[in-house]
C-alpha cells in the first residue's frame, strides 16, 4: 500500500475541503508524515538529488494542488499503434508504484510531481459537456477521413492539441453547459477554420461537400458513446485509499445514466466500485504478470494473488465489465512456460464467461527512456540483449516495440 513520506500542499489548495480529507487519510496511515506548504504546483525538487534520487523522491511524495486546466484531455496516442480516440479524465497525475518499464518514469526528469487535485468537483459538468463534444470531435474526424478518402487508424498528428483547444473553448472547465446543438452549430459556423487547423487544404467545392455532409456525420457519430478513461498516467486504484476518487466517479456513474468510465489498475482497492450500482457502464482492466515478473520489475504493486482476488470480486459483483491485460510480456527465462502457466491459472480461477476481453502485449519502451532505466534501477536486467533480441522478433514496425494481440 502506498504510504507517502512527504506531502506538499499549495497555498491555493490548502483550505479546500478535499485537501483536508486527503491529509486526514494520509495521517491515519502514517501519523509521522511530513506536511509542507508550497507556493505553487511546481515546487523545486531538492537540488542535491541525481536522476535516481529525483525519481524515488517523487514516488514518496504527494503534491496536493488545484488543477488550472481542463481535467479532460484527448489522449495523444503516441507510436505506430491502431486505436480509437480516447478521452482521459485526470483527477490524479503520476503513479506511486515503480514499474521499471513504465514511461511515467520520464516525468521525474521534467520535475513533474505526483499530484492529487483538490478541485475535482468541476469534473461532473466537464464530463457532461464532453458527451456532445465527443460527438463533435468524432464528426470532425469523419470529415477528415472522408476528405482523405482513407479510414483513420488513430487520431491524426496535431489532433490532440486541436481537440483540447476545441473542448476548452466550448466547455471552459465546465463553466459553460454544452448541448449537442451548441457543438453542431459551432462546427458548422467554424468548419473552414477547423479544417485549416488540421492542415486539410480544401478547394471550395470540397469544403461545401463536407459542410453538406456534416449533419449525417453528426447523426452517425451519436451512436458512439464516450467512455472516460480515469486511469491514464496513473494507477487510480493504487492511491484510492488516500484520494477516494473511485467513490467519486462511481457516484457520477450512478447519478448520470449516460456516463461510462474505464481504467486499468494493478491494485485490489476497488471497494467503492463494488458498493456502487455500475450498470455495466464501468470497465475495469486488471493488469497481470507472473509473480516472478511482479517481484522483479513491478515494484510497489500488488501480488498476483491479490489481483486475481480483485478480478473475482468484480465478476461476483456482476454489473462491472472486466478486462484482463497481460502486459508487458517480459522475456524472463522460461517465459513461454511462465506466461502459459499464468493464462491457465487465470482461466481456471476466473469465470471465462464474465471476461469481456483479454489483451496481451509485448514490452513497450520509448527510445529516450531506455538509457534512463538503469539510472533509476542500477541492478536491472530489463534491457539485457537477450530480451531485446527476443523483442525484435515481435515488433514489426512499431517504434515503441509494442505488439498487441486480442484473442477474445
Ligand atoms: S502501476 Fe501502471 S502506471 Fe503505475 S508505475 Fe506501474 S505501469 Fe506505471
Amino acid at each position: 500500500m502506498f504510504i507517502p513520506k512527504l506531502i506538499q500542499v499549495t497555498e491555493e489548495a490548502k483550505d479546500d475541503a478535499l485537501t483536508k480529507e486527503y491529509l486526514d487519510r494520509c495521517k491515519f496511515i502514517n501519523p509521522k508524515v511530513k506536511v509542507v506548504y508550497v507556493e505553487n504546483s511546481k515546487p523545486e525538487l531538492p537540488a542535491h538529488l541525481d536522476a535516481a534520487g529525483r525519481y524515488h523522491h517523487m514516488k514518496e511524495t504527494l503534491l496536493i494542488c488545484r488543477r488550472s486546466s481542463s481535467f479532460i484531455e484527448t489522449f495523444e496516442s503516441p507510436g505506430h499503434i491502431v486505436e480509437r480516440m480516447s478521452t482521459m479524465v485526470k483527477s490524479v497525475f503520476n503513479c506511486s508504484s515503480s514499474c521499471e518499464f513504465c514511461y511515467l518514469g520520464k516525468t521525474a526528469l521534467r520535475q513533474q510531481h505526483q499530484k492529487l487535485y483538490s478541485n475535482i468537483d468541476v469534473i461532473e459538468q466537464e464530463m457532461l459537456n464532453e458527451i456532445p463534444i465527443h460527438i463533435g470531435l468524432n464528426t470532425i474526424l469523419s470529415a477528415y477521413a472522408f476528405y482523405n478518402e482513407s479510414p483513420l487508424l488513430k487520431i491524426p498528428p496535431g489532433f490532440k492539441k486541436f481537440a483540447d483547444e476545441f473542448r476548452n473553448k466550448l466547455s471552459r472547465m465546465g463553466k459553460n453547459k454544452i448541448s449537442q446543438e451548441d457543438v453542431s452549430k459551432y462546427i458548422n459556423d467554424n468548419l473552414a477554420e477547423i479544417l485549416l487547423k488540421l492542415d486539410v487544404p480544401l478547394a471550395q467545392q470540397q469544403y461545401f461537400n463536407i459542410k453538406k455532409q456534416l449533419p449525417s456525420y453528426f447523426a452517425e457519430n451519436k451512436k458512439f458513446d464516450v467512455s472516460f478513461n480515469i486511469g491514464e498516467y496513473t494507477d487510480i486504484g493504487a492511491i484510492d485509499h488516500i484520494s477516494g476518487h473511485l467513490n467519486f466517479f462511481a457516484g457520477l456513474v450512478e447519478k448520470h445514466k449516460n456516463i461510462k468510465i474505464n481504467f486499468m489498475s494493478k491494485s485490489p482497492n476497488l471497494t467503492s466500485l463494488l458498493k456502487a450500482q455500475c450498470d455495466n457502464r464501468v470497465l475495469v482492466t486488471i493488469g497481470f504478470n507472473p509473480q516472478s515478473v511482479i517481484d522483479k520489475y513491478e515494484h510497489g504493486t500488488y501480488s498476483l494473488k491479490e489481483r486475481i482476488a480483485a478480478a473475482k470480486q468484480v465478476q461476483k459483483k456482476g454489473d462491472i465489465n472486466l478486462k484482463l491485460e497481460i502486459e508487458p510480456i517480459i522475456f524472463i527465462p522460461d517465459y513461454e512456460k511462465e506466461y502459459i502457466k499464468l493464462i491457465r491459472k487465470l482461466l481456471k480461477e476466473l469465470d471465462v464467461n464474465k471476461i469481456s476481453k483479454i489483451t496481451m502485449g509485448g514490452i513497450r519502451l520509448a527510445a529516450d527512456y531506455r538509457g534512463i532505466i538503469p539510472q533509476y534501477f542500477p541492478d536491472t536486467d530489463l534491457l539485457d540483449m537477450h530480451m531485446e533480441n527476443q523483442m525484435l522478433v515481435m515488433i514489426g514496425t512499431d517504434t515503441r516495440l509494442k505488439n498487441v494481440l486480442i484473442f477474445i
